[in-house]
């Protein structure tokens, strides 16, 4: 038998803590002072979840237990670091609910928070872009659900590594091994279990703690003393666990040996699957995770306070550090300055913040920088570090690291920035010549950081309350849209009215409130309208002829062109025809002409001839241009637009209108109400399924149908079920369904 033993989590920092809390964060920057020099003690890591699985529960155990903070504070008491409550958010957001940094076991954590809301898809976006790794926190009850699986979607597209902790294994219905398979069907990715619950007695409530089957070790949490210690004991082979753990971790090790020849040759020249040593079988995990084969997957009640440190010593051996995940891109600014701006944030008393992750080099208090992808120059303020309930100014903050900075006007999310206008310039070259492409490449497409500004679904008017708060209200406009860049702002040119785009109504909700709470002014917002597209039904092909005497010049241009429907993702807008009868036509076309071209293009396909929405899924093929001395570019674009619109009109356009994913959880008893009042909303069910004593419907609704759902969701169930809704496609209309939106847009068929 082996004897028990206590580990003391996180003790020295919380014993530094407990003295006072400027040393505890002194010491956090003597820390940092200390790992700066070893990039691999860094890890920037954010959490990802479906709301309420638990992501604001776990950041405050992750800081209790790391001694950044003296007491635990609860959701439900409001009193916790990181929330994201909208109460919180009308208060104006804390800067430590955007980066916190603490350290565990030597390493240096910068926790990165990401809203759970669907409607903030755009800030989880601009988040994963500057992490290295990610948690995604399951509920043990539900497994993957709907957010779940776009939280996994969008990391992947980053190519973020990532490690899975099943939450709330204390509630009665939590079930790992369905969690498990969850991973495995919904997400298609491969699961590695890496710890089993244990139970004292039965399960739920009496949940203790977790088999560490790299170890075989059993953990047991002290939930007396808020789980700050936990007992490691060796699992011994006359145990019932035993055989349910050793074939647990036998299974592991024929997984990752299939995916990592490391293993297999270890595997093999011991002939069995039981004796490879623990450190093997970890290096095996980090090289399968970091190569994305694979996913660990730990278990855990944050609320009852098991289970944390193992995930915080799991994000240490399986996420990458800031050297693992070298972005060759950024290699060309060598040891220089290269940071890449997050998130805004305006502070009451220090204005606006901005949060950037440093990708080289270092930041100095006070320095200026080069922003690239603007080509600007801007004086820095204040260097900052934001540490669990306050920033900390410093005088630097090194490569791998987050820095918050005040003082700057012109830098948005998504900027890349140097020291100066040299270093930016010489990078490009070095870049330019390494991908062997022309110098007229765009700088943005050149650096990889154009961002995907998602489309808004929504519109609305916005009003001050009197013509005296115009200016106030287009300058609160413009700072929330440097926060966030998914909030679109527009002029209706038609009523001269303001007008919001937003991702939904909570959105726009948000920002009615924030203008009030943090600019004063009491703002009307006009009913919601759905944001429909316009598309074409067939290919047509005209030529058009302008001759224009202006003064004592004339302009003069024939363009002939067709627009062909194309709803592929990667698609061009601009088409050249290469065919004989044009190819020669169309190569004599100068750059300055034909940048006139696509000018017209674009405009034309702003506003279609049904409802003046944008005009989707179509290409327009250029067959021929011919330009008449001294004729103006502004005459050459308004061709090719009059020509696009007489298009358009002859053949006429279709209405596409946005149609969202909606999940709602009911229970057994409401559920036919819920699919009843569905019935009526022109929904598609997809699927049907239970979990425990709920029903879970997956279905497709067109978003004009879904206005008000919460209000009406809550009347029918009496508040017992709940629904995630997210955008999933534009979808053409029926004549029926489009005459009844034009109607509603424009008051008459
Ligand atoms: P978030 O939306 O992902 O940030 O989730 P929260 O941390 O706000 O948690 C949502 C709710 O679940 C709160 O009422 C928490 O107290 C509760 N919760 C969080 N973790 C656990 C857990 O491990 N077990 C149980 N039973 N409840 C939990
Ligand atoms: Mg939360």
């Amino acid at each position: 038998m082996f004897k028990g033993y206590v580990l003391r989590c996180g003790t020295l920092s919380r014993w530094m803590f407990r003295g006072c809390r400027h040393y505890s964060q002194k010491c956090a920057i003597q820390g940092n002072e200390e790992v700066s020099k070893h990039v691999s003690f860094i890890r920037n890591f954010g959490l990802l979840a479906h709301i309420d699985a638990g992501k604001t529960t776990t950041t405050e155990r992750m800081l209790y237990y790391a001694g950044s903070i003296s007491s635990m504070g609860e959701v439900h008491h409001g009193n916790t670091v990181t929330d994201y409550m909208e109460e919180e958010r009308l208060r104006g957001i804390t800067i430590s609910s955007v980066a916190v940094t603490f350290m565990w076991n030597k390493h240096r954590f910068n926790l990165i928070d990401t809203p759970g809301h669907i409607d903030f898809t755009m800030e989880v976006e601009q988040t994963l872009g500057v992490l290295d790794g990610v948690v995604i926190l399951l509920d043990g009850s539900a497994g993957v659900e709907a957010q779940t699986l776009t939280v996994w979607r969008q990391a992947d597209r980053y190519a973020i590594p990532s490690v899975i902790y099943v939450n709330k294994m204390d509630r009665r219905d939590a079930d790992f091994s369905m969690c498990v398979d969850s991973l495995h069907i919904k997400l298609g990715t491969l699961p590695l279990p890496v710890q089993l619950p244990v139970y004292e007695s039965g399960s739920g409530s009496n949940f203790k703690g977790v088999i560490d089957l790299i170890t075989l070790d059993k953990l047991i949490w002290d939930i007396s003393k808020q789980g700050l210690t936990y007992k490691r004991i060796r699992l011994d082979p006359g145990e019932e666990l035993w055989k349910e753990a050793s074939c647990a971790r036998a299974k592991l090790v024929e997984q990752l040996a299939d995916l990592d020849d490391n293993l297999a040759e270890l595997v093999i020249q011991q002939e069995s699957l039981e004796f490879v040593p623990s450190n093997a079988l970890m290096e095996s995990l980090r090289r399968v995770t970091l190569a994305k084969q694979g996913v660990p997957v730990l278990c855990g009640s944050s609320y009852k306070n098991v289970g944390v440190q193992s995930l915080m010593d799991a994000v240490i051996h399986f996420l990458p550090s800031p050297s693992d995940c070298s972005k060759h891109l950024l290699n060309c600014f060598g040891s220089n300055l290269v940071a890449r701006a997050f998130k805004v944030i305006h502070d009451d008393q220090k204005g606006p913040v901005t949060f950037f992750r440093i990708f080289s080099g270092k930041f100095n208090k006070g320095q200026k920088i080069y922003n690239i992808t603007q080509g600007k120059t801007e004086q820095t303020g204040k260097l900052m570090v934001a540490f669990a309930d306050e920033s900390e100014e410093v005088s630097e903050v090194d490569h791998g690291n987050i820095a918050a900075i005040t003082g700057l006007k012109h830098t948005t999310v998504g900027d890349l920035v140097t020291s100066n206008a040299s270093t930016a310039s010489a990078a490009q070259k070095k870049l330019l010549k390494l991908r062997g492409v022309g110098e007229k490449t765009d700088t943005n497409d050149l650096f990889g950081i154009s961002t995907r500004i998602p489309d808004p679904v929504f519109f609305c008017s916005i009003e001050p309350p009197s013509k005296s708060y115009q200016l106030a209200l287009e300058h609160a406009l413009q700072e929330l849209q440097r926060e966030d860049p998914s909030l679109h702002v527009s002029q209706n040119e038609e009523t001269g009215q303001t007008v919001l785009g937003g991702m939904g109504e909570l959105h726009l909700e948000i920002i009615k409130n924030r203008i009030l709470s943090e600019y004063k002014i009491d703002v009307e917002l006009g009913d919601l309208q759905i944001a429909y597209k316009e598309t074409i039904n067939n290919v047509v092909k005209d030529t058009h002829t302008v001759n224009h005497k202006i003064g004592s010049s004339t302009h003069s241009v024939t363009v002939t062109l067709s627009l062909l429907p194309n709803d592929s993702e990667e698609r061009e807008l601009l088409l050249l025809d290469e065919s004989p009868d044009s190819a020669a036509n169309i190569a004599a076309i100068s750059f300055k002409h034909l940048h006139a071209v696509k000018l017209g293009v674009e405009s034309a396909m702003a506003h279609g001839p049904k409802l003046c929405c944008p005009i989707v899924n179509v290409q327009v093929m250029l067959h021929w241009l011919e330009v008449g001395k001294g004729t103006s570019d502004t005459i050459i674009s308004a061709s090719v637009a009059q020509c696009i619109r007489k298009l358009l009109e002859v053949d006429g356009t279709h209405l596409l209108e946005p149609v969202m994913n909606l999940q709602v959880v009911t229970n057994e008893q409401n559920s036919s109400a819920v699919l009843a009042d569905l019935s009526r909303r022109r929904a598609v069910i997809q699927e049907m399924s239970s979990r425990g004593h709920s029903k879970v419907f997956d279905i497709l609704a067109p978003l004009s149908e879904l206005l008000g759902y919460s209000t009406d969701l809550r009347t029918i169930t009496s508040g017992t079920a709940s629904f995630t809704l997210e955008f999933h496609c534009y979808q053409p209309m029926s004549l029926q369904d489009e005459a009844k939106a034009i109607k509603s847009v424009t008051g008459f068929v």
